[in-house]
Order: structure tokens, then C-alpha cells, then sequence
């Protein structure tokens, strides 16, 4: 079997290769999976909440450590790099804060004596995670259930084995019991046994489409609870009575953060015609200033992207979209994984940068005639997973949300997720839902209790 080697995106310099696991080292992960959850239903909520507490610490403390490593295995930019392992700190203490209250039994009146809802674990989850957000991905996932009693099965992209065994030390380090979050070190041909594990009670992954389909049939197969958050091709819509500066300054951080690779990036804007030229001054003026390079340097806007396969990939989305009639207004130039901000105008429909998801630093600029357009336009795409919108109008902005086929429309912001709110897709961006009340119900059993 081949290893898991993790590459340097930057410089392509290798970081460190790991042994992936065998077959018996996979069957004791699970034993020990299934043995840390009979175990967490012996400890009180107070206890677990104690130790994601000290977890929440030690991330704090070591936060530049663990950025770090996020930064030389899949290139995001430091301070991008500390702001995820912070935000995965922040929340584990908003979840200890409310998840009493998530877990809340639920009275309900029927004609028993008493009649509740009583949210219990199950078992094992599988998490099975992307590149793109390697600490917060796994965090948003883990922090809920294992508050909750579950355990969790990391196997997670195949670029980032350094911050997986990284936050399986964390968990054992913060005195969660051994098992409880755990990184199966394997290649993704061979998760179909797993998911098959009767200890397995669900699957969640974030990902491709492609890896959704994949996954998600076999989780039918097996009769598996699943969740999928998959890509996105989110519109950014501006309207002509937007703040101009604030939607520019908003569109391209919500493009180029993580070098573009979001599931939520403002993938598609949408700019009404009567703004289209002001909007394009500005965002081009903001663009032409930012500097890729060393995602270590302070002066470093754009990292690389993190890897050079995801980068060519790019590119040939980018020479498409040229050829079917789109205009380079700036950039479009790489050099293995170094991409450089890149906008496109004149994007249209059945243009490759309008129908496919692009996963880098790629902005395209699409004329809509009026709002009404504008919201066509914005749906005119299989997928479904974030938009914003931008109007001064709140009355409107109300109404337009209602017509926008998305699972978030952030009116006047860019999308992001938040422990707070739910977060989650439709179409083919996938289906369930992470974070909040919502996210943290998805893998518990839902118990009738009746008593007569
Ligand atoms: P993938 O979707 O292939 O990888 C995401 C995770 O899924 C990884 O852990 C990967 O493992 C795993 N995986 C992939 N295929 C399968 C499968 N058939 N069964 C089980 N697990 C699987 O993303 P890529 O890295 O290849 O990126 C390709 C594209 O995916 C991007 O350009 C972007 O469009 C999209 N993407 C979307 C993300 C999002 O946040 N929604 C995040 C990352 C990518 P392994 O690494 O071992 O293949």
C-alpha cells in the first residue's frame, strides 16, 4: 500500500509521509470506537463538557503550532491558518454554553401519561473530510457529537494526515477517552467496509459531488444515516441600489479567502447592469493589489492553492470560459500550485466558469439585465449552497431571499458558517445540515419515549 505523503504546496517540498493503516490496525480503531461510546454513556455531560473545555484551551494555546501545520500541508495563508484554529476554539465553548439545552428532552402531549423526546447518541460517526478548512471542517462536525456521546472516525483528504493524527492527539490530550475521536489513515477505494461496520451508525462528508455520490449510496446500501456538504457555485448578487464599496470590498474576500477553495466562495457575481461598470472599476482595483506568495510572510494576501492538479484543473476552466467568449481582465497565470487572483468579465451562461463549481482563485463577473434576471441567474446552477445579495432595500431583500434556491442567503454579507446558525445545502450541494440545533440532531436517535 502507498503512503499518505503531505507536500508543501508552496514549494512542492515534502513534509512528511505516513503509513497508511492495515486492515487489523482499521478493526481496532473501530473496537476502540465502539468501546469509548459505551464508555462516554457512562460520563455525564458536565464531564465531556469539561474536557472540550480544556480542548478549547489547548487550541488557544497552541494556536500557532497547530496553524502551522495547516499552512505547510495545504497552503492557506497564516493568519488564515490561526483565525480556523481559533474559530474551532470559540465554538467548542459556544457548544458547551447551549448543548445542554440542545439536548433538552422535548415534552410533547399526547394521550400517555407523559410523552417526551429524548435525544440519545448512537455510536460511531464517519467523518469524512476535505483539505480546504482541515481543522474546522472536522471540528464543526466533531464538537456536537461528541458532546452528544458519539465517537468519531476521522478519515480525512489524503493531503492533510498531519492535522488529522494532530487533532486525535488533541482530543486524548484535552482527557476525552481513548477512541473517541480517532484518524483512519486510508485510501478512500477502501471506506466501503467501514461504512458497512454495524458500529458505523452514520456517515457525514464534505466534498466533491463526485465523493457525495460516491458515499452517499453507499451509506443507502448500507442503510446509514448520511449527511453531504458538497461544492457550491454561490451567486453574489448586486443590486443597483447596493453599497457599492461594501459589496466590492465583500465580493473579493468572499472570493479569495483560502485561495478561492470554499465550498461557500462567491463562485458566480451577479451584478446588475446599471452598476456593472462601477462594480468592475472596484473590484479591479482591489484585485490588481493583492499579493500571492508565501503563506508564511505577513504580507501575503493568497497562499498558494494546495495542490498543483487543483490548480491545472483551474487553469483549464479558465481557458474554456476564454475560448466560449469571456474576457481575462486580470491574471490567469500559474506555476504549480501559485495561482494568481484571476478576474474573468463577460461571463454568461453555458460558459464554463458559470455551469461548473471553480475551486481557486477565479472571479467571474455576470451581467444581469434587472432583478428579476438577476435572481434567475442566480439559480440557473445544479448547485445550492450559499448567496448573498446586496441591496439597501431590506423589504426586498426579504422577499428575493424567499425566491433564491439556496440553504443560506446572507443579505449584505458574505456567507460563512457559524456555530450558531445552521448550515447545509440543497440540490445537488447536498442535504442535513451541520452546526446549531439542526446539525447537532442529525446523528443522534430521535427516541419516542411514552409512558401510560
Ligand atoms: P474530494 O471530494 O475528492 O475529497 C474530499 C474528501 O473525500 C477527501 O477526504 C477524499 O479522500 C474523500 N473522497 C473522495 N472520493 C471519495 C470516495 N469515492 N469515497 C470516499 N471518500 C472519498 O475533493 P478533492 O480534493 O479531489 O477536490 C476536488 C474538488 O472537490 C474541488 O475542486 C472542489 O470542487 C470539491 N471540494 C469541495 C469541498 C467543499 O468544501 N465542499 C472541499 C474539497 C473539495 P482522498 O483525499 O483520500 O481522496
Amino acid at each position: 500500500m502507498s503512503t499518505f505523503r503531505s507536500i508543501n504546496p508552496y514549494n512542492q517540498e515534502t513534509i512528511a509521509e505516513y503509513a497508511p493503516h492495515t486492515e487489523a490496525d482499521i478493526e481496532q480503531r473501530l473496537a476502540w470506537g465502539h468501546q469509548a461510546y459505551r464508555h462516554l454513556s457512562h460520563t455525564s455531560l458536565q464531564e465531556r463538557c469539561n474536557w472540550m473545555l480544556t480542548l478549547a484551551g489547548l487550541l488557544k494555546t497552541n494556536v500557532e503550532k497547530h496553524a502551522a501545520l495547516i499552512t505547510r500541508e495545504m497552503g492557506k495563508t497564516l493568519r488564515e491558518a490561526k483565525a480556523e484554529v481559533l474559530k474551532c476554539a470559540t465554538s467548542a465553548e459556544y457548544y458547551v454554553g447551549h448543548i445542554a439545552e440542545m439536548l433538552q428532552p422535548k415534552l410533547i402531549h399526547s394521550d400517555a401519561q407523559q410523552s417526551y423526546i429524548s435525544y440519545d447518541p448512537k455510536g460511531i460517526i464517519l467523518a469524512i473530510m476535505p483539505w480546504n478548512f482541515p481543522y474546522w471542517q472536522v471540528f464543526r462536525f466533531a464538537i456536537p457529537n461528541l458532546l452528544a456521546g458519539n465517537t468519531a472516525l476521522l478519515k480525512h483528504a489524503s493531503n492533510v494526515s498531519g492535522c488529522a493524527l494532530a487533532m486525535e492527539d488533541l482530543f486524548l490530550q484535552a482527557g476525552f477517552p481513548e477512541g473517541a475521536f480517532q484518524a483512519l489513515l486510508i485510501n478512500s477505494k477502501n471506506i466501503e467496509p467501514v461504512i458497512a461496520d454495524p458500529r458505523v451508525q452514520g456517515v457525514t462528508l464534505t466534498g466533491s459531488t463526485a465523493a457525495g455520490m460516491s458515499v452517499g449510496a453507499l451509506a443507502g446500501k448500507y442503510i446509514k444515516k448520511s449527511v453531504l456538504e458538497l461544492g457550491g457555485s454561490d451567486p453574489f448578487i448586486v443590486l443597483k441600489d447596493a453599497n457599492l464599496d461594501e459589496a466590492a470590498k465583500t465580493a473579493v474576500k468572499a472570493r479569495m479567502q483560502n485561495a478561492g477553495q470554499s465550498c461557500i466562495a462567491a463562485k458566480r457575481w451577479i451584478v446588475e447592469e446599471a452598476v456593472l461598470g462601477d462594480f468592475t472599476d472596484k473590484v479591479s482595483n482591489i484585485l490588481g493589489n493583492m499579493r500571492q506568495g508565501d503563506p508564511f510572510s505577513e504580507e501575503t494576501d493568497m497562499g498558494p492553492m494546495a495542490r498543483p492538479d487543483l490548480a491545472a484543473e483551474l487553469a483549464q476552466q479558465l481557458k474554456q470560459t476564454v475560448s466560449q467568449g469571456a474576457s481575462l481582465a486580470l491574471g490567469g497565470q500559474h506555476q504549480e500550485a501559485n495561482f494568481v487572483p484571476t478576474l474573468l468579465t463577460g461571463v454568461q451562461p453555458g460558459m464554463t466558469a458559470f455551469e461548473e463549481e471553480t475551486f481557486g482563485p477565479l472571479a467571474v463577473i455576470i451581467k444581469a439585465a434587472n432583478e428579476d434576471h438577476a435572481i434567475q441567474l442566480a439559480n440557473q446552477t445544479p448547485f445550492g449552497l450559499g448567496s448573498s445579495l446586496w441591496t439597501t432595500d431590506l423589504d426586498k431583500a426579504r422577499r428575493l431571499a424567499r425566491q433564491i434556491d439556496s440553504g443560506n442567503v446572507f443579505i449584505n454579507a458574505m456567507v460563512r458558517s457559524d456555530a450558531r446558525l445552521p448550515f447545509g445545502g440543497v440540490k445537488q450541494s447536498g442535504y442535513g445540515r451541520e452546526l446549531a440545533l439542526e446539525g447537532t440532531h442529525e446523528f443522534l436517535n430521535v427516541k419516542t419515549v411514552y409512558i401510560a
